[in-house]
């Protein structure tokens, strides 16, 4: 489980099935990042995940609602009209998140180009979330750790993921967002954090402290939004050189300590003038730290 020793390339997690021809960023981003790490990171392999199945997110979402995501009463989905290829894109990413899992359990590391995950509710979707593929690794990963850490670095607040995991004591909440959207109330000062941070300059000692609550965790899932950006729709003055150092504080964090990490490529929009290729381009940092 040593990801120093880590004998073999990063492995992420993407397939077609991620992306709609048209759509917003949640479901048209990925296949430019998989082009891009393609190009630019040749060496990481990227495979195709088993879509999450109804029965496993029974563990994190009420049946009821299941129901509805899986096309009951004319669907439901936080992402617009109920489609089959939008059921199967959410349910794609969701299941690249868990596969990922798998994957850093066996070699320190992994991912998933996956997005529209940290909003999603035990019964409910919202801000382009229907299901919550973290709260589903969480799951994952506790079946064979005894903790598990959820960074979300999303320009959001990771609310949906709370209303799942709260108040499980296995389980470290840690979100720095630079929006009070989706804002959730930390109800155990030893497992929950949360900052809203207002101001550039303090955006990177934000994320050292976070990283500092999740001391002592076994696992760690990484919601690597790209939305705190000034340019992606989060806080002026937090630019690239800043997004590229706190991946690198992420993995360098991992690392030193051999806890297995995960990430998912979360938000990051094309808001303040982005073409969808500099947002692809900006979540290839992730990819780059975590290949590094
Ligand atoms: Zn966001």
């Amino acid at each position: 489980m040593k990801s120093s020793s880590a004998p073999r390339p990063l492995r992420i997690h993407y397939s077609e099935a991620f992306c709609l021809p048209s759509g917003p960023e949640t479901v048209t981003k990925s296949r430019l990042v998989a082009q891009a790490v393609r190009r630019h990171l040749p060496s990481v392999e990227i495979v195709a995940p088993a879509p999450a199945t109804k029965e496993e997110l029974l563990a994190v979402h009420e049946a009821s609602y299941l129901e509805k995501v899986f096309g009951a009463d004319g669907g439901s989905t936080a992402l617009g009209e109920w489609s089959e290829p939008l059921l199967a894109s959410i349910l794609a990413t969701t299941g690249g998140v868990r596969d990922a899992v798998d994957e850093a359990l066996r070699s320190g590391r992994s991912g998933s180009l996956s997005s529209g995950l940290h909003h999603a509710g035990r019964s409910y979707g919202t801000g382009y979330c229907t299901l919550n593929g973290l709260a589903l690794a969480v799951v994952r990963a506790l079946e064979r750790v005894p903790s598990v850490g959820v960074l979300d670095l999303d320009a959001h607040c990771g609310g949906g993921t709370a209303d799942i995991l709260a108040q499980d004591p296995r389980v470290r909440l840690v979100d720095v967002s630079v929006s009070s959207f989706d804002q959730w109330t930390p109800s155990d000062p030893r497992r929950h954090h949360l900052r809203i941070v207002k101001r550039p300059d303090q955006y990177l000692e934000a994320v050292d402290e976070a990283l500092g609550r999740l001391e002592g965790v076994s696992f760690l899932i990484y919601n690597a939004g790209m939305d705190a950006h000034g340019e992606a729709g989060g806080l002026e003055g937090v630019d690239t050189a800043i997004i590229r150092e706190r991946e690198r504080r992420v993995v360098a964090w991992a690392e030193s300590r051999h806890v297995p990490v995960i990430f998912a490529l979360a938000g990051g929009y094309r808001w303040a003038g982005l073409t969808l290729e500099q947002v692809a381009d900006l979540h290839l940092e992730t990819v780059k730290a975590f290949a590094a």
